[in-house]
């Protein structure tokens, strides 16, 4: 409930654990990130695999990457690494995650398709590899990062509004006005406090909006039409009529 009331919107909407920055995206755990996460990393070996590009940079790329997701760093021997891994490891892979390639891979592929004679340029190669790390990687991730944002709005937005509806209901209900209010009317007062305070939002209101009623028609045969100190209740009661008339514009 705390956190639903004061939603701090610096923190990840999906695994609520540090504070969210772009990079985030690609790093949060959260079960339903780690799933789409997975789906990427096959759509990602798919479509490298259908490159004609060495094994090894497939496999170094999908295992950095998923490294980097992991732990946030590279802790893998660079040595050990196709070279141009190596040039992005030094320019750093959140820039690569980014879409920033080391011309080193624009070098490195096109030198290995001219050695086996395979009809592709290394440019379309390197736009490839950016457009599917946003398509893969990214996309999926924001897609349901909004998801998230927009489920918390609501249900912040749905607690406010039941807040609001309570406080009302307890200023009715404990009123003086509930000594006066007309025998047909009397029903809404059968039940205490605590038990209307039970009662499911739709209901909670219907019975707000029904007390509204009889208090206006209560004030239709007591109020004098000049008693300045009922003034405020008058104000009060317009508010009221107003809210109660929206509503139903509101559920038509
Ligand atoms: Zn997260």
């Amino acid at each position: 409930m705390v956190w639903r009331t004061q939603w701090c919107e610096s923190y990840c909407p999906r695994c609520k654990k540090c504070e969210e920055t772009h990079l985030h995206l690609f790093h949060c755990q959260h079960p339903q990130s780690q799933m789409l996460y997975r789906k990427a990393l096959d759509d990602m070996l798919n479509w490298l695999t259908s490159q004609h590009i060495p094994d090894v940079l497939t496999l170094d790329l999908l295992n950095l990457i998923t490294e980097w997701r992991q732990y946030g760093k590279i802790s893998t021997e660079s040595s050990l690494l196709s070279p141009p891994i190596q040039e992005q490891l030094r320019l750093g892979w959140h820039h690569l995650m980014e879409g920033r390639l080391s011309v080193s891979f624009t070098k490195y592929m096109q030198e290995y398709y001219e050695k086996r004679n395979i009809r592709k340029t290394s440019l379309s190669w390197t736009a490839g590899f950016i457009s599917k790390l946003w398509a893969y990687l990214y996309w999926p991730e924001w897609t349901n990062r909004n998801e998230f944002v927009h489920k918390l709005n609501s249900e912040v937005s749905q607690t406010r509004r039941r807040e609001e509806m309570e406080i009302e209901a307890q200023l009715l209900f404990k009123s003086e006005i509930r000594t006066n209010l007309l025998q047909k009317n009397q029903y809404l007062l059968d039940d205490p406090l605590t038990v209307i305070f039970e009662l499911p939002d739709a209901q909670l209101q219907a019975w707000i909006n029904q007390f509204r009623v009889a208090v206006i028609e209560r004030n239709r045969i007591f109020i004098p039409e000049n008693d300045q100190a009922s003034s405020h209740l008058r104000t009060w009661l317009q508010s009221s009529l107003l809210a109660t008339s929206k509503q139903r514009v509101g559920s038509n």
